[in-house]
């Protein structure tokens, strides 16, 4: 198939919240592609601190200023998801070394489900390279700051999760 200049990619996780890693890869990846879509994973095998409804409107909120990404939730197989969107790219960040390996038998894997679909690596900017959504939660926990760390609608629900008392401000 030859481009024609309107590639949709469908950017697959769990976000369990956005950080501003995420987010750096949709910013980035809005530039390189007509459509991006951000895709929650419903993934019954994890225990989610935020519901899926929660994250993609969470995530609605942090990319609010980009036009071409529009926000979704689906479970079962990335590749299966993707071509029902009519999707040509995977998207996915690699952060360090550790990452590769489960991201290179990922991406065999879909290959090998759905040939036509390609999977696009962004790596992240130096700054997001130690950023997790586990950090986030591990930080927000032991009630350290994480203003830096995700996007800022969010950073009031995060803490409100971890130090109940509180008011949300
Ligand atoms: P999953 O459970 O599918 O790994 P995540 O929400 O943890 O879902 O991550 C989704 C994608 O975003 C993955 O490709 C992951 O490598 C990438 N990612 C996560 N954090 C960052 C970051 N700080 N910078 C760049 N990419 C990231």
């Amino acid at each position: 198939m030859h481009g024609d200049g309107l590639t949709i990619a469908v950017y697959p996780g769990s976000f369990d919240p956005i950080t501003l890693g995420h987010l750096d890869i949709i910013e980035r990846g809005s530039r390189l592609f007509s459509q991006v879509i951000v895709a929650v994973l419903a993934n019954p095998s994890k225990t989610p601190l935020f519901s899926v409804a929660q994250r993609v409107r969470q995530i609605e909120q942090a990319t609010a200023h980009l036009p071409n990404v529009e926000v979704d939730s689906f479970d079962g197989l990335t590749v299966a998801y993707a071509r029902q969107r009519q999707a040509r790219v995977i998207l996915r960040g690699l952060r360090v070394l550790s990452d590769f390996e489960y991201e290179l038998q990922m991406a065999h894997t879909n290959r090998s489900l759905a040939p036509e679909i390609e999977t696009v690596f962004l790596t992240t900017t130096t700054e997001y390279s130690f950023l997790s959504s586990s950090v986030v939660k591990e930080i927000a926990r032991f009630g350290g700051s994480i203003d830096h760390l995700v996007p800022p609608s969010l950073v009031a629900e995060i803490k409100q999760c971890f130090q109940p008392h509180l008011s949300a401000t």
